[in-house]
């Protein structure tokens, strides 16, 4: 028998590859905002950006449905550059209200072995005060572990930093993580969401942010979601968590309301700080 849904999905794929170019120059794509948040000061520390597709008729559309196709479609770079450039812009606007956080984007690992998307980011990024950082897996190192090596210490050199993202989900290569001119490691949230009903979870989640110490790295656990998880790894000493207890990814204003009423975050303010429960 025919499989419709596979069929339908082998069309939509190639239907969202042809419209993608058109959908990031006409403004269809957006940018939400999920806060990091340091444990120890309880202070945002950094936020992350993650793209949107907002379709004409499909409606909102997830990273998830559309990275790959993007990548597929040749069409990574230019959707990187775009989501720099508007990340530059946002981070400006609150450096001018007197939050000048990191904002982070997440890099395709495709991109760091294309020299001419490297060339222009580098660019656009000395072009700007902004700061910045990079989110990169580490699967994206090893396909070739030199170019790429190189291409990120020449990021570093102008100021970005990088984080290693979803650590432990792919192919982790402690070879290459000793390497990596990387700041911060954040733990993949399958790690994460059931820390505290599972026997292993805390054991590689304690053992990995101890690994990360050694190496002079902060430690950001993503995908916490309870107080509970939260109370442990902050026992276990893990510098930053980011996940939906302390905010989903936010629109720009809804994150810059978020970014003024940090004060709220510490014990006694008025609200939603997770660490005051
Ligand atoms: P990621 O960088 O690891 O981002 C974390 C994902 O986990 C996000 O999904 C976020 O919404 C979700 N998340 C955050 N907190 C929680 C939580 O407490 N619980 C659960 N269950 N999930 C949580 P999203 O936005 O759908 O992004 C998925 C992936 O798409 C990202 O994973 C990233 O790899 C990729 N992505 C997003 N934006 C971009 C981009 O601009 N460029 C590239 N190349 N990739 C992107
Ligand atoms: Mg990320
Ligand atoms: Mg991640
Ligand atoms: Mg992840």
């Amino acid at each position: 028998m025919l499989d419709l849904s596979r069929a339908d999905l082998a069309f939509d794929k190639l239907t969202l590859m042809r419209e993608l170019p058109r959908a990031i120059a006409e403004g269809e794509m957006f940018l939400q905002y999920q806060p990091k948040v340091h444990v120890r000061r309880q202070q945002i520390a950094s936020a992350e950006a993650l793209v949107r597709w907002q379709h004409p008729v499909r409606g909102l559309i997830l990273p998830g449905d559309f990275i790959a196709v993007a990548e597929e479609a040749g069409e990574i770079a230019a959707l990187t550059l775009w989501t720099l450039r508007k990340v530059i812009v946002d981070q400006r606007v609150l450096a001018g209200e007197g939050r000048d956080l990191r904002l982070f984007i997440n890099i395709s690992g495709l991109l760091l072995a294309d020299a001419s998307f490297v060339a222009e980011a580098c660019a656009i990024v000395r072009a700007t005060d902004a700061k910045l950082g990079f989110e990169i897996t580490e699967t994206a190192v090893i396909r070739d572990p030199d170019s790429a090596i190189r291409h990120l210490q020449s990021f570093a050199d102008i100021g970005v930093e990088l984080a290693i993202d979803d650590y432990g989900a792919g192919l982790s290569s402690l070879a290459y993580l000793k390497q990596l001119p990387a700041k911060e490691l954040k733990i993949d949230k399958m790690f994460v969401l059931q820390l505290t009903s599972s026997n292993r979870d805390p054991l590689i989640v304690r053992s990995t942010i101890d690994l990360a110490h050694a190496l002079e790295m902060e430690v950001t656990a993503e995908g916490v979601e309870t107080p509970s998880a939260l109370a442990l790894l902050s026992v276990m000493g893990c510098d930053m968590v980011q996940g939906f207890l302390i905010s989903r990814p936010l629109g720009f204003d809804a994150f810059r309301k978020f970014v003024a009423e940090d004060g709220h975050l510490a014990p006694g303010g008025t609200g939603h700080s997770p660490f005051a429960r």
